[in-house]
């Protein structure tokens, strides 16, 4: 197809009219109604210790509620903690905690600004968003086949006792749908940082978010981390926020007993209890992790070919087309599209010109500023199965004419 004819096929995609959102990975309503008999799961309000599950109490979440996620997230049930309906959530209050009160008895962050944080590229807008807001300064760091350029992480945290953390969504990323090597595990786990008072922030996001058959497991960090004697440098976020009800599930945090027993006391002081009542319910509906396992089956089996119909109109459009290239995930809520360098905003804004509302080019990078402009985070998850089909022909035609422009 020559330039004329992708404009000439983009002008009519734009003359249907169509108004196709895409711009978070959001689940879609047949993937929420997998979880309706969440609604009615309550097995009353007795909790397995005999407390009323109704009342006040349980800041760090109900026993069986942290067993399940133990069972999960493979870590003993008094590393982990159960609070809230969102993981991310919890990273603010960590990275909110650590600024006002420091960490590993530390000075508070706050006092030893500035401080950064490594921030593997392409990565998660609203991690970056969080530092944003607490002054965190952002450092990129690009991101291979098996998790971020190690060399270069080690060298910058060797270096500088200013960066104090860094970003890691270890599995299925987004929007990448890079999978953390063993490999990379073990050297975050072990790598000398300058600052005594570094953690990973390690967002299992999409442990269980499988697409393709296989299911792929990553290493266990905490215990990495322990192993290489480091045992409170990693703090591991989940939720089940894309596997019940994503306004309305369960979140979880997973670390050492020191950075337990250190949060525990931080968010004691914000309330005098979780939402027990709702993790009783999660409990008695998933059950354990062949309870999440068949769930999540079932989620894939709505995903997949959402995903495979953005490929296969990508492969159908753009298959061949110089410096355009496009990731295969194997699991998550996204696909990243690489444009040729300076085509991903105009890309963007001729999609949204034709009725398809895209994640801002450059969100997934610090600042919003992608350096090459290359970078478009794709959605499928939440459009129906006509609806993505549509979209991915309306932004495949569009960088067709971007690149011709
Ligand atoms: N972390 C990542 C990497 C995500 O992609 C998302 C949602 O898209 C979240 C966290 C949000 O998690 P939660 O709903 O548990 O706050």
């Amino acid at each position: 197809m020559n330039h004329a004819e992708s404009l000439a096929q983009y002008q009519s995609f734009k003359e249907l009219g169509l108004k196709l959102d895409m711009s978070r990975g959001k689940p879609a309503p047949e993937q929420l109604d997998l979880s309706l008999p969440l609604l009615d799961a309550l097995p009353g309000f007795k909790a397995a210790d005999g407390s009323d599950t109704r009342n006040y109490g349980g800041a760090v979440g109900l026993p069986e509620a942290r067993a399940l996620f133990a069972e999960l997230l493979d870590l003993p049930a008094a590393q982990v903690v159960v609070d809230g309906n969102s993981s991310l959530a919890l990273m603010h209050d960590t990275l909110a905690f650590a600024m006002l009160h420091g960490v590993s008895g530390q000075e508070p962050w706050v006092r030893q600004a500035p401080i950064s944080f490594l921030c593997p590229v392409p990565g998660y807008d609203r991690h970056f968003a969080i530092c944003e807001a607490l002054g965190i300064r952002m450092i990129n760091v690009p991101m291979g086949d098996g998790g971020p350029d190690m060399d270069l992480v080690e060298r910058l945290v060797a270096e500088d006792a200013g960066i104090k953390g860094m970003w890691c969504v270890p599995k299925y990323s987004n929007p990448g749908g890079v999978v953390y090597s063993d490999e990379t595990v073990r050297r975050l786990a072990a790598m000398k940082t300058a600052a005594p008072d570094f953690r990973l922030m390690w967002d299992d996001a999409y442990r269980f978010h499988h697409l393709g058959e296989e299911r792929i497991a990553i290493a266990n960090v905490v215990e990495a981390c322990a192993a290489a004697g480091n045992p409170d440098r990693a703090i591991v976020f989940a939720s089940t926020s894309k596997v019940t009800l994503a306004g309305a599930g369960l979140a979880a945090l997973a670390s050492s007993p020191a950075n337990v027993a250190w949060w525990t006391r931080h968010v004691s002081v914000r309330t005098i209890g979780s939402d027990k009542v709702n993790q009783l319910r999660h409990v008695a509906f998933l059950k354990d992790r062949a309870g999440v396992e068949a769930l999540m089956e079932r989620h894939r089996l709505i995903l997949k070919p959402k995903f495979d119909a953005v490929l296969a109109q990508f492969e159908a459009l753009l298959g061949g087309v110089a410096d355009v290239s496009w990731t295969h995930p194997q699991g998550g809520y996204f696909i990243d599209l690489l444009t040729p360098p300076g085509k991903a905003r105009r890309t963007v804004e001729l999609a949204r010109e034709a009725g398809i509302t895209l994640t801002p080019a450059g969100a997934a990078f610090p600042y919003g500023k992608d350096p090459s402009d290359r970078h478009i985070r794709i959605a499928p998850s939440f459009p129906t199965l006509g609806d993505i089909t549509e979209a991915a022909r309306g932004i495949a035609l569009s960088l067709r004419v971007a690149i011709g422009e």
